[in-house]
């Protein structure tokens, strides 16, 4: 499979005025801790309140008028999207999601007007069900990540970013299944080839940064984190994601779950925005010193705001939060 800038510049046709152009904002709380500009690409803003949208609705743009209707395992977001796109095509969708995926975002699809279908513990057991819906109703898969036109979607964030800062050093890309940073580390790099592209995911269950570790795709096992949308393995037949993201990005770079809760308190209490956990921790990589000190600007992409209000409301009062069978707790802000 090929897949080139040409790829997310054709995407960037298909998803203008729809799903494109948020804002890149400043953060000066943040650009005062690593001493040089600090961007946050504010994809939280998207109508479904994520970046998601913008694969999906390439995918599912490029369907042919007579598909049946569309599926997908999702860890919440991507259904969303998915969702979103059939819905304005008219098309049928059935999300398929594990019962680690937290109901707001499960009321957020139906509200879409899809069906779910809740599946097992797993973003693998999900997978299953949507493969028994292209068999026996023939419905078309599309993957969150590992798809090009998804890739080429996500990849338009990069094309944006780049085009707003094109002397930018540092882009700080959430990572999970590896859509996202393929797709961007591809749109960034070849705006400019110097700018450095950091993958970042929370440890617990970070199968795109040992996979890229051990040379192949590998397993892991997949644990509840405060940044659920990270969650999931990258498929062990991987077909694009892996490569990209091998070949494309310049580290992958690991954050704990009270990493990700502070950073959470910071973009909250400094930036006055919420965020989820999955979308911070670019943000937690700095904050905790993981990242070298940068020589130039740095952006970071806010990748979707859709958390359970009731958990974000105890995390930024300081009160301990249950994440499966963690108890992380809580810190109040600045103290
Ligand atoms: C899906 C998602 C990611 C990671 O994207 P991948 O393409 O799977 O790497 C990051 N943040 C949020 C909020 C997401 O929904």
């Amino acid at each position: 499979m090929t897949f080139s800038v040409s790829d997310i510049v054709r995407a960037r046709q298909v998803l203008r005025s729809k799903a494109d152009a948020t804002p890149l904002v400043p953060s000066p709380y943040m650009s005062r801790v690593c001493g040089q500009d600090f961007w946050l690409k504010l994809e939280n803003m998207q109508p479904i309140g994520a970046f998601k949208l913008r694969g999906a609705m390439n995918a599912v743009a490029n369907l042919p008028s007579d598909t049946k209707g569309v599926t997908c395992c999702s860890t919440g977001n991507h259904g969303r999207g998915v969702a979103y796109a059939a819905a304005k095509r008219g098309m049928r969708a059935v999300i398929c999601m594990s019962n680690m995926v937290p109901q707001a975002k499960v009321d957020g699809i139906k509200a879409l007007g899809a069906e779910v279908a809740i599946v097992g513990s797993s973003q693998d057991d999900a997978l299953v069900e949507a493969q028994r819906l292209v068999a026996d109703e023939g419905l078309v898969e599309i993957s969150p990540f590992d798809d090009p036109y998804v890739i080429a979607g996500q990849g338009t964030i990069g094309l944006e970013v780049l085009e707003a800062r094109p002397d930018l050093e540092t882009l700080l890309v959430p990572l999970s299944g590896g859509g996202l940073a393929a797709g961007v580390a591809v749109a960034a790099k070849a705006l400019n080839p110097n700018v450095r592209v950091i993958g970042i995911t929370m440890d617990r269950g970070a199968a795109m940064h040992a996979s890229i570790a051990a040379g192949h795709p590998v397993e892991v096992e997949e644990v509840a984190s405060l940044a659920d949308s990270l969650g999931g393995g990258i498929g062990m037949d991987n077909k694009l994601s892996f490569a990209l993201c091998r070949d494309y990005l310049d580290a992958t770079v690991l954050v704990s779950e009270e990493e990700i809760r502070d950073a959470m308190q910071v973009l909250f209490f400094e930036d006055r925005l919420v965020a989820e956990g999955g979308s911070v921790v670019g943000l937690a990589a700095m904050l905790a010193g993981k990242l070298p000190k940068p020589q130039g600007s740095v952006a970071t992409i806010i990748t979707g705001r859709n958390l359970d209000m009731a958990i974000f409301a105890k995390l930024v009062s300081g009160q301990d939060i249950q994440i499966g069978d963690l108890t992380l707790k809580g810190k109040s802000y600045g103290a």
